[in-house]
């Protein structure tokens, strides 16, 4: 089938996606093609992203490093700001040490295929994201795939003989469905079992455990056996992946991550960008409490009206529908009503669903406004 054929079919089952650009942002408020919208979509859970102050570091990094970092981190593209940045990013995650990948996508596509070879195997629950996924195909271990947040299917995988490594690789805050994995039951599986444990919080730093992540929020020492994934680009509202890991993982991961190896290290002004989000964090923690009233606010009010709603406790709430068509309907009367919430459809999901992402920036009539606008849009007609 040609291109343009395949897109005539994804057309024809309402599964042609396009970029929606803005035109501008400012905290909860975005607007698309001159139409304000509150946003329901980001994952700018503290706010951060737009709201943070443009401080003296900011400006210093851009008159001292320039817009761009001009090579890899193994060549001159880092700076002191980078190590920096490590320090903090280790010592929030409980570490000895983290190291910066230019993306979260980068980090799970490049340590995964470096942390595992042939005779190891990996074990991944099966709504991992994306980024693992590719991480575990381009990786040469044979890789396992347990049943969602399943620790009894993982139990009995992961005692399947292997003379290598056993590496188990889950999200902490699920991305699309907004549950949180039952990490004290997979840290002791993997405990059990000497493997290692891989936790991706991209979700859960800055959300979790005070802002550390699900580790904290469980009460979780960080062991040897265990590899800390996250993200600056969700809650810290900047861009950036790592990993925080022992110091021989990421002395190991600078010598072998491609990604890392053969990758423009991240500019200076983001990385000064990052330190001054984590300052934020440290110093308001209001922002995530009231990211965590919103959340259970906003829970509670789309039962109460009747919804079929996903996870728990997190500020990610997939709304669940029928059929493509329903929740496309709704997504659109949220947009004529100035309500940002676009419909996540298969493949990216199984069921067709609205992902609302709650953000410390919401106010509680944004809230109410969304939900009644959801009611509004089940009882109308199609437009
Ligand atoms: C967003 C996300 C990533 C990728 O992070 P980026 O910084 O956006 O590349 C990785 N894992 C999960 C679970 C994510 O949600």
């Amino acid at each position: 089938m040609s291109f343009s054929r395949k897109l005539e079919f994804l057309e024809k089952n309402t599964l042609l996606r396009a970029v929606r650009d803005k035109d501008s942002s400012r905290g909860r408020i975005i607007c698309i093609e001159g139409k304000q919208l509150i946003n329901f979509t980001s994952n700018d859970y503290l706010g951060l992203s737009s709201l943070l102050p443009l401080t003296d570091t900011i400006i210093n990094a851009i008159e001292t490093f320039g817009y761009g970092a001009a090579g890899s981190r193994l060549l001159s593209g880092g700076s002191i700001l980078h190590r920096i940045l490590e320090e903090r990013l280790a010592s929030l995650k409980g570490s000895e040490r983290a190291l910066l990948y230019s993306t979260g996508y980068a980090a799970n596509t490049g340590s995964i295929p470096a942390l595992t070879s042939d005779n190891d195997i990996i074990l991944s629950d099966e709504l991992n994201h994306a980024s693992i996924i590719d991480g575990c195909r381009l990786s040469k271990a044979k890789t396992y795939v347990y049943t969602h947040i399943d620790v009894a299917h993982l139990t009995d995988l992961i005692s399947v003989p292997a003379s290598g490594k056993k590496l188990v690789i889950t999200e902490s805050l699920f991305s699309m469905d907004g549950d949180i994995a039952p990490l004290d039951d997979i840290y002791e599986v993997c405990r059990r079992h000497k493997a290692y444990l891989y936790i991706d919080d991209a979700h859960a730093t800055g959300v979790l455990g005070r802002g550390k992540g699900s580790l904290e929020h469980f009460g979780l020492s960080v062991d040897r056996f265990v590899i800390q994934m996250g993200t600056l680009s969700k809650a810290l509202g900047t861009m950036g992946g790592f990993i925080a890991a022992t110091e021989e993982i990421t002395d190991f991961l600078v010598n072998t991550s491609r990604s890392f190896i053969f990758s423009t290290a991240l500019p200076a002004p983001d990385i000064a960008a990052s330190l001054e989000s984590l300052n934020q964090m440290e110093e308001h923690p209001e922002l995530i409490e009231n990211l965590t009233f919103n959340s259970s606010l906003c829970r509670g009010y789309l039962l109460e009206a009747g919804f079929s709603i996903k996870g728990g406790e997190t500020p990610i709430i997939p709304v669940i529908f029928d059929t493509v068509e329903e929740t496309l309907k709704i997504s659109e009367h949220l947009y004529n009503r100035g309500i940002y919430v676009p419909a996540i459809r298969p493949p990216t999901v199984k069921k067709p669903r609205l992902r609302i992402s709650i953000s410390a920036s919401h106010g509680k009539e944004d809230i109410e406004y969304l939900v009644d606008s959801m009611k509004e849009a089940v009882e109308c007609p199609r437009q």
